[in-house]
């Protein structure tokens, strides 16, 4: 269980969102700033003028002042008017706007993240929470808007309604008065205003214990609502829709949908707004309206024993009421502030974790293009696992050779790729580039040395120029070229809009599928066009037909120029014109060597991958 949240814990929490937001949004604050003066200042003006009139009709009732009061009052009432709608125009704009940029500052964090925290269940764990606060009632970030708004406001507002509420309690009433005089009593005036801070701010309290009983039913609403995301829209989602209707599933998905609970009636929810939530909300607006009642019996009982006229009464309740709100609502926020704090906490955790970007310090010259890389008794398990997928991995990849990548499912071809690719880091061993410790190296500049085709890489529905340079200006002289190079020519002839031909349809109405095999040619394309020293394939060709393999097979060479080659492959007759194979075997390599000589080793697991490929030919 969470101690109670301090003050100063929750101020800093808000005050950071607001700089993080103010950073993303630099005319943000300025403009709602303005807007919390003038929407303080609006109730102030209309009992201030209104008072004058009042005062002026109950007692000299000059036309000409009357007037001038009317008119200053129609006028300030009108400025105001404008200025609030104005101002609420632009916030609202602008609030959607810094709702779009908090959202890039999320996106710029997940790219920026270290890749194992990407991979990491308690990340993705912590990212959801905070979506779901977010989407839930918006706590989090958006909430320091109105933190910030409600505090300007409230000081504003008090110091306002203090100015012109301080002769309610300085006007005595006169001596002739009798009794009423207890009223100019110093002592019972202190008592007074006493008493009704004290009120004020116990409401406030009252309100602030209701606000902060939601994180009480935070776990339990975070939880409704990740299955109110699954369960609510799963009917959406082609393919899960597609098995649950051939499977009948249908009511078994709405059996499950009735197991949230979290925000009927007897869920916990409704039993905090029954309970203890409901009676702090009762408790604080009861204290309020016995607050105003003090307030009307005191002003007026001043008035009747001659403190001061009939139009000051209006000035000194409008005032006090409104000061006295502004306690109330400062202190409610205290209450928002804490209950925030415990989301910002989660978001500040998310947004402080370590990034990639901000290891290794190396630069590298980037016309050199031949590295040396070195695994040095490598070992290495996913975390969360205790199996290892590599184990004691030593070997080196020498500049300019094409080396293939083989073995069984689970291997640890893949993971070999990932530590090589700077994705993970080993817990044991070293990775050496041109002698040096990868993790040495600014890590930009290392990822430029890599042009990496994943077995699941991804192309982004935009056009395809943009694709496969990762750029939205390039050479679209050698994009056509690496397209042409990766097979994907004929296809790009077919295209009416050749480069600028969005891909898939998810975007753009006019967009144009393409299948796995020409996507995987695309993705081949993008890692020539990145022209990096180091071009990694992991299952080039596992989505290509028979003949489009062997057309990429036939290039291969041309398209790896002096570059050094490495790739996984599956069909071991595509490894046959490699330098050097690396048989892996339950996170170990187990062999290395040239085809030919690895080929008459018949003890070994090369030959038995190779014959039993051979064997599979044979019988079809
Ligand atoms: P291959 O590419 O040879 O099929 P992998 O490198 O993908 O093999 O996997 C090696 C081992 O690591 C396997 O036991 C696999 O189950 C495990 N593994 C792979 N990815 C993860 C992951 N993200 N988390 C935990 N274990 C993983």
């Amino acid at each position: 269980m969470q101690g109670p949240v301090s003050l100063r814990h929750a101020l800093s929490r808000q005050w950071r969102a607001i700089r993080e937001l103010h950073r993303v949004s630099p005319s943000f604050f300025p403009f709602l700033t303005l807007k919390c003066l003038v929407k303080a200042l609006t109730p102030y003006l209309t009992v201030f003028f209104a008072a004058q009139v009042l005062k002026e009709l109950a007692t000299l009732r000059r036309p000409e002042t009357l007037g001038f009061w009317a008119l200053f009052s129609v006028l300030s009432l009108g400025l105001t008017s404008l200025g609030n709608a104005v101002f609420a125009r632009h916030i609202e704009t602008l609030t959607n706007d810094l709702w779009g940029r908090k959202g890039i500052l999320f996106v710029q964090k997940m790219f920026a993240l270290d890749f194992s925290e990407i991979d990491n269940p308690e990340t993705r764990d912590l990212r959801t929470q905070i979506q779901q606060s977010e989407s839930w009632s918006g706590w989090g970030l958006m909430r320091a808007l109105e933190v910030y708004e409600n505090g300007v406001t409230g000081v504003w507002g008090l110091l306002s309604g203090a100015l012109l509420s301080i002769g309610l309690f300085t006007s005595t009433v006169p001596e002739t008065s009798g009794a009423f005089q207890l009223l100019n009593h110093p002592v019972f005036v202190l008592v007074l205003a006493a008493v009704m801070v004290g009120m004020s701010v116990l409401a406030g309290k009252c309100s602030a214990a209701f606000t902060e009983q939601w994180s009480a039913v935070n776990a339990a609403a975070t939880f409704g609502n990740r299955l109110f995301g699954h369960f609510g829209f799963i009917g959406m989602d082609e393919k899960r829709s597609v098995d649950i209707r051939m499977n009948h599933q249908q009511e078994l998905i709405a059996a499950y949908w009735q197991t949230n609970t979290t925000f009927g009636a007897e869920g916990p929810v409704g039993q905090l707004a029954r309970g203890k939530m409901g009676i702090e909300k009762s408790l604080s607006v009861c204290l309020t309206t016995l607050i105003t009642g003090f307030l009307y019996v005191f002003t007026c009982l001043k008035a009747w024993g001659g403190a001061f006229d009939v139009g000051s009464i209006t000035q000194y309740v409008g005032a006090a009421t409104a000061m006295v709100n502004n306690i109330f609502a400062l202190t409610d926020l205290v209450g928002t502030m804490r209950a925030n704090s415990i989301y910002l906490d989660k978001t500040f955790a998310f947004l402080d974790l370590p990034e990639a970007r901000d290891q290794g310090s190396l630069t590298l010259a980037s016309e050199e293009m031949k590295h040396e890389v070195e695994f040095q008794d490598v070992s290495f398990h996913y975390p969360g696992s205790d199996v290892w997928a590599l184990r004691h991995v030593t070997l080196t990849l020498p500049a300019g050779e094409r080396i293939a990548i083989v073995g069984e499912n689970g291997s640890g071809k893949t993971t070999f790729i990932k530590l090589l690719c700077r994705l993970y880091e080993p817990q044991e061993g070293r990775i050496l580039l041109d002698g040096r410790d990868i993790r040495d190296y600014r890590y930009n500049a290392y990822m430029d040395l890599l042009s990496v085709v994943f077995q699941d890489f991804q192309l982004i529905a935009q056009p395809l120029g943009d694709n496969v340079a990762g750029s939205r200006s390039y050479d679209r002289k050698r994009v056509y070229d690496c397209l042409v190079k990766a097979g994907f020519g004929e296809r790009l002839m077919q295209m009416k809009q050749g480069l600028d031909t969005v891909i898939y349809k998810e975007l753009c109405e006019e967009g144009v599928d393409v299948s796995g095999g020409e996507a995987q040619k695309i993705a081949i394309a993008r890692a020539l066009y990145k022209d990096a020293p180091f071009i990694i394939l992991d299952e080039p060709t596992a989505a290509l037909d028979p003949i489009a393999e062997a057309e990429i097979y036939e290039k291969f060479n041309e398209m790896v120029g002096d570059k050094t080659a490495i790739y996984i492959s599956h069909r071991l007759s595509s490894c046959k014109f490699c330098d050097t194979i690396l048989v892996f075997d339950e996170g170990r390599v187990i062999q290395q060597g040239s085809h030919d000589a690895l080929v008459h080793e018949t003890q070994g697991k090369y030959y038995a991958l190779w014959h039993a490929q051979a064997q599979y030919y044979t019988n079809e």
